[in-house]
């Protein structure tokens, strides 16, 4: 199954922080992917902007490293890095001082869609919207894609989008998350809007409750300053799991475009219950055999941040009154896998009788590590001795379904980053619901935060607290096995 390549227009695309972690894992071989699949133009230009001193060759053997490590050998043949690299340019300079602004502004074409990715710490957002508005490179075809995350609180949100605001507009600002540049997050959306299948189906009367679980099996290692003030609420649950929610929620829009979409999904999020205290369970990795705990990965025998949230919310709508929404979300757990689950009632009476059992449909959208779609569905057990049920999965893997190609399906990043050439926002979020986002937030955060709450200890490679299991198990359902 051959993937369509539309080519976009030419471009010059720089990547303040070229030389950070997100640039070399991501960025970087991104863009390195899409030009191998043709879809960018011999002209286009690649910019590395950041403080290291790197000429023009030491920037392109630092991309070329990136790209051989992390690009499947298929596309690394012949003379394709050397081509890709050719586009590729270094301008050394600091997001709060004026030096080597000039010589960007020089080399970019004020012809051409322009985009300018900040891949930078956010304490450096304001300077680099100043010194780009400054340059007089803010205007026209510009583009700024603005990483995570955006803000802390509602308060610090609220200031970026009014600083950002200042220089740009917001069809200019492409708040990238991204979750919502994966293929199957986007196939939920076909799933739930080409089919005519599932969407009578997608409510309360039908739908006893969904599920969204994004597990990790690593800690915070590396990221130990930033995650200590930042905790699993605010780094997973406001924005990924979030947008996640928005997706499997939202009412259908009328269009498959940015602003349809995006006032669906504000609409959700609005819609949002509060959530209790009884209702969240936070908790803390412990040490194993081989690694250190949360405490020493922080380096802060005192810290109340969590490695891990569950919690319970609902929707006060007509489509999801009555339903709940069980999300949880952490670090060192089990397995590495991220799923959304819509477990659909039982059927209302069993003519097969109390031995059949009880079944659920569960239609399970599998973002991580195995992108996929399963829908389980009751058959009768194959051969004699009666009439026995049992649950068994229509699998669509699309590791399975595109065979060799699967590897070639381009990445959130990629598609993310075209997109943002293209013009379209679609799959970005916009200010007002990065804003409702960190509304529904603070008000959690603070409960917990106001009573010195501690969070509860779980061991390293478990699915997290024993409460976190509480949390479903009360309500008479439990939460799905995290597994690989
Ligand atoms: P990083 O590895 O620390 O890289 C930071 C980059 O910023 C480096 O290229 C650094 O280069 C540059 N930089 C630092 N100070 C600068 C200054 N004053 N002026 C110009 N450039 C400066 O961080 P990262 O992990 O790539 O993360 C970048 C952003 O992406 C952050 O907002 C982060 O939250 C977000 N993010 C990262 C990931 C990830 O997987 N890494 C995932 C999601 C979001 P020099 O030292 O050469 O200046």
């Amino acid at each position: 199954m051959a993937t369509r390549v539309i080519p976009v227009d030419p471009f010059d695309l720089v990547v303040f922080g070229g030389t950070g972690d997100l640039a070399r894992r991501k960025i970087l071989p991104a863009l390195y992917r899409r030009f191998c699949a043709g879809q960018i133009p011999k002209e286009a230009n690649i910019i590395g902007a950041a403080r290291t001193d790197f000429d023009e060759a030491g920037y392109r053997a630092f991309v070329r490293d990136a790209i051989t490590e992390l690009v499947p050998a298929v596309l690394c043949a012949g003379d394709a890095i050397a081509a890709f690299c050719n586009r590729v340019h270094y301008i050394k300079l600091d997001a709060r001082e004026d030096d080597g602004w000039e010589t960007l502004a020089q080399i970019i074409n004020p012809d051409r869609i322009r985009a300018f990715y900040f891949s930078v710490r956010p304490e450096l957002f304001a300077d680099l919207a100043e010194r780009l508005y400054r340059h007089g490179m803010a205007s026209g075809e510009t583009r700024i894609v603005v990483e995570k995350p955006f803000g802390h609180d509602l308060a610090s949100a609220c200031e970026l989008n009014a600083t950002l605001a200042h220089h740009f507009d917001e069809t200019q600002i492409y708040r990238i998350d991204h979750y919502l540049g994966k293929e199957t997050v986007q196939n939920l959306m076909a799933i739930r809007f080409a089919n005519m299948l599932f969407e009578p189906l997608w409510n309360s009367q039908y739908v006893d409750h969904i599920q969204i679980t994004v597990a990790e099996t690593v800690g915070i290692a590396g990221r130990a300053e930033y995650y200590d003030r930042a905790g699993a609420m605010r780094d997973m649950m406001q924005n990924h799991m979030m947008q996640l929610l928005c997706l499997i929620a939202m009412e259908p829009p009328a269009k498959f475009e940015p602003g349809a979409v995006r006032d669906e999904k504000l609409k959700v999020i609005r819609a949002l219950d509060d959530v209790a205290p009884e209702d969240i369970v936070r908790g803390q990795y412990d040490a194993s055999s081989d690694k250190l705990g949360y405490l020493d990965d922080v380096g802060n025998a005192n810290s109340t941040t969590e490695s891990f949230i569950a919690l319970k919310t609902g929707i006060s709508n007509w489509r999801w009154a009555g339903t709940p929404f069980y999300l949880r979300t952490g670090k060192r757990l089990k397995a590495r896998t991220s799923e959304i689950a819509v477990v659909f009632k039982d059927a209302p009476h069993s003519i097969f009788g109390a031995d059949a059992g009880r079944h659920a449909n569960i239609l399970t959208i599998v973002l991580q590590p195995n992108e996929g779609i399963e829908l389980g569905v009751t058959i009768k057990e194959p051969g004699p001795g009666g009439m026995r049920l049992i649950d068994v999965p229509l699998d669509m893997s699309f590791a399975e379904t595109l065979g060799p190609e699967a590897e070639l399906v381009p990445d959130a990043y990629e598609r993310l980053i075209m997109d943002v050439i293209r013009g379209n926002q679609t799959l970005f979020m916009r200010g007002d619901e990065v804003e409702a986002a960190w509304r529904w937030t603070d008000p959690i955060i603070a409960q917990w935060q106001e009573k010195g709450e501690k969070p509860l200890r779980y061991e390293s490679g478990s699915p997290g607290p024993e409460d976190a299991l509480g949390l479903m198990y009360r309500d008479g359902r439990h939460w799905r096995e995290i597994r690989e």
